[in-house]
């Protein structure tokens, strides 16, 4: 049983202030796993003035010093691998493959930034004037429940590389994970104050943070709605706002695509992380003439996915991860049959012989119009829409026929063709003929999917602004 009622502020453990107790389930077997005592505006004050003693001096370190730091948390986050990808499982229910990806990239993504950082140029000559890269100051870095060690780690990581310290407020939903990670970047024994973390309500301490004018920065992750509270909160401060946000992803089958390889890949993207992902690709537009080869294809793949246990390396969809997700997806099984989708597969309640647990049935619509909810809104669990098209172009205005921008993917035997269709599609990121991320290269949405980007150079410098220098000669 955890009992996580500390905080972590200027280096060090603490009790919080706050009193609100919320408790843990883990989503597989709905048992209590654990407590929280959330943190409250007070506690984030402190961890603001902490950030802001330490900026002090992390503002004068040059690269060298930088590059250690982030090797430093490199090397500490990779001690509790294990721990963190054992506690997202636990926690979140997310299946062993991706808990494991997850817990990796926790600490490859500080050797990212270091890299990044290697080859970095601050400084640059425009005309007559020096303009120099300055970190922008204290930076308040948001994450959402279903990236707790991702969001957390990278966002960090761009922050250090660019000299910003920072408060951190992960969700009050992964308090667990977000202590496992708290530890692991502790133990890199860096300067007090230079990151602080703590859990509480968004309308508390994530408030506090949007609205101080100790913090100069929001970097945050999490829904659509969230981000523009945010942005709007921080204007009075006109804090600098990066906002990475809701998603509802298109992957567009052309016609010479192999259904062979394209479908799998196809059913990953939108399954993956159990559906509950930003970028899980959940519109699957296919060409109207190959729908049948299709719809017979994607039958036998959902079949063969095991529903189940996440501790299960052969479990491909694990439960949700709360009550609230379980609910919400129903709600939208159920609309999109009132809206007249035929369902291919899946369908309402639990999967048989899963009678505990936010499992849910990984779900294919097929007769989808890019009207119906089911392919408007992000439903955040295993719920594919496949709507049919006519005609390449057809296919693109479909997918960027979405109020979101996020990520796209294209599937095709023609590597010229694809760049030609990828280019013309609305979204900060497009995936041709693969799902895994490239993860140097900036992250972000267009649209409604968010404001800026994140990862490599670009993640950092959303942490800098310029400064001119012009001298008179
Ligand atoms: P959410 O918007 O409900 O919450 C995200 C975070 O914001 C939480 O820490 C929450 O406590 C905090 N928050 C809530 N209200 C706040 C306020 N008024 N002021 C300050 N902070 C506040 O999102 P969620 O349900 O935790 O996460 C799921 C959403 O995140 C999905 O929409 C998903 O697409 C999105 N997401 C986007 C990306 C991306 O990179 N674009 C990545 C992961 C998740």
């Amino acid at each position: 049983m955890w009992n996580i009622d500390k905080a972590y502020i200027d280096g060090a453990f603490v009790p919080v202030q706050g009193s609100e107790v919320v408790e843990t389930v883990n989503p597989a077997t709905e048992q209590v796993i654990g407590t929280a005592t959330l943190a409250n505006r007070d506690d984030a004050r402190r961890a603001i003035a902490a950030a802001n003693r330490a900026q002090q001096a992390l503002r004068r370190t040059g690269k060298a010093e930088r590059i250690e730091m982030l090797e430093q948390l490199s090397q500490a986050v990779l001690a509790r691998t294990d721990d963190i990808r054992d506690v997202t499982i636990e926690e979140y229910g997310g299946p062993l493959s991706r808990a494991q990806w997850v817990s990796q990239y926790a600490s490859q993504c500080f050797a990212g930034a270091a890299k990044t950082l290697q080859s970095y140029e601050f400084t640059r000559r425009i005309g007559e004037a020096t303009v120099v890269m300055e970190p922008v100051g204290v930076a308040g870095l948001i994450a959402p429940w279903n990236s707790t060690a991702g969001t957390v780690c990278s966002k960090l990581a761009s922050a250090i590389a660019a000299g910003c310290a920072s408060v951190i407020k992960p969700s009050e939903l992964s308090p667990i994970q977000s202590q496992v990670v708290a530890e692991a970047l502790h133990g890199a024994g860096l300067p007090a104050g230079l990151f602080n973390i703590l859990l509480g309500r968004g309308n508390d301490v994530g408030d506090e943070i949007s609205t101080s004018p100790g913090i100069a920065k929001l970097s945050f992750t999490g829904s659509t709605a969230t981000g523009k509270a945010i942005a709007r909160a921080g204007i009075d401060t006109m804090k600098r706002v990066s906002l990475a946000l809701t998603g509802k992803s298109a992957s567009v089958v052309l016609d010479d695509a192999d259904l062979a390889v394209a479908l799998p890949m196809a059913v990953n993207a939108a399954f993956m992380n159990n559906g509950q992902a930003c970028v899980a690709g959940t519109r699957l537009l296919v060409p109207r003439s190959r729908m049948n080869e299709v719809a017979e294809r994607l039958g036998a793949i959902v079949a063969g996915l095991r529903v189940g246990d996440p501790r299960d390396a052969a479990t491909a969809i694990g439960p949700l991860a709360s009550r609230a997700q379980y609910e919400r997806v129903q709600g939208f099984i159920r609309r999109g049959l009132a809206q007249g989708a035929t369902l291919l597969a899946g369908g309402e309640g639990r999967p048989a012989g899963l009678e505990r647990g936010w499992f849910v049935r990984p779900t294919v619509f097929t007769g989808v119009r890019n009207d119906m909810d089911i392919a408007r809104e992000e439903i955040f669990g295993p719920v594919l829409s496949v709507i049919a098209y006519d005609g390449e172009d057809d296919a693109i205005g479909i997918a960027n026929d979405s109020a979101y921008g996020l990520q796209a993917y294209v599937f095709s035997s023609q590597p010229a063709r694809a760049h030609r269709v990828a280019q013309q599609l609305q979204a900060g990121t497009v995936l041709v003929n693969r799902i895994a991320p490239e993860l140097l290269a900036p992250f972000g949405g267009v649209k409604q999917s968010g404001v800026g980007r994140e990862f490599g150079v670009f993640g950092m410098e959303a942490f800098m602004e310029p400064k001119t220098i012009a001298e008179a000669r």
